[in-house]
């Protein structure tokens, strides 16, 4: 399968990334891992505006939905006629959260391009991809994705602080998407987020083929995330830029 990270800013898009969207690909299905701000835009480099099979909501901060709602409103207002609903995948109350975006239009105008999915922990077959999901460490539900197809295994945080989860989603992927919107210092928040140092450690305890960190947020200097991961991470090591695509 194919990754191309859309956009992996944290917490709100910087001068070069959306937040949160990552586009994976195969077979011909286009599965979309959440759509932050920004995401939609650049979304379009990578894959025809209504191409997208299907859409994963890790959870509901507006950093990884809330371009769902433009995604929404262009697939429902398209010039030439409504596009077919896609399903789209979140925790419980994903659609009243997104629904707002459109205004105070009265719900029987609309002709919903999305059929609404709730995730929960286990495992769904989602186009051509096997996609396990656990809950992850955050202040409001968020899932955790292991996606495979064809005997690749890749796994994706979303935010999460310390995790034991996060361990047994990503055990012997070839690949970890994992957030990293903290540095080593003081004033780190508990169970919200993961130090690029704590990145290393789930990936190291997973056994992962390679570590990518994402969610980088803008403030942060990002050699400093490097370094810090690889304090406790030694196999290959990188850091997400949109646009960057990779084979698991
Ligand atoms: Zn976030």
């Amino acid at each position: 399968m194919r990754l191309t990270v859309i956009g992996c800013s944290g917490s709100f898009p910087g001068p070069d990334s959306p937040s949160s969207c990552y586009l994976l690909e195969a077979e011909g299905f286009r599965l979309v891992i959440d759509m932050g701000n920004g995401a939609l835009g650049v979304l379009q480099r990578y894959a025809e505006l209504f191409s997208i099979d299907a859409i994963c909501v890790s959870h509901l901060h507006a950093d990884h939905c809330i371009d769902a709602g433009s995604y929404w409103i262009a697939r429902q207002f398209a010039p030439d006629g409504r596009r077919p609903a896609i399903p789209v995948y979140g925790p419980p109350g994903t659609e009243d959260r997104i629904r707002p975006f459109l205004g105070n239009r009265p719900r029987e105008l609309d002709q919903v391009p999305f059929e609404f999915r709730d995730l929960a922990v286990g495992q769904r077959e989602i186009g051509p991809f096997l996609v396990a999901t656990d809950h992850m460490n955050h202040p409001l539900e968020t899932f955790g994705f292991r996606v495979e197809h064809a005997g690749g295994r890749l796994a994706y945080s979303a935010d999460t602080g310390e995790c034991e989860a996060l361990v047994r989603l990503a055990q012997g992927a070839d690949l970890l998407l994992c957030e990293a919107s903290y540095l080593e210092g003081p004033g780190n928040a508990p169970d919200v987020h993961l130090t690029a140092r704590q990145a290393g450690e789930h990936a190291a305890r997973a056994g992962v083929g390679q570590l990518i960190l994402t969610h980088l947020v803008p403030w942060n200097d990002r050699e400093q995330s490097r370094s810090q991961a690889a304090q406790t991470y030694h196999g290959p090591l990188s850091l997400a830029t949109s646009g960057m695509v990779l084979e698991a």
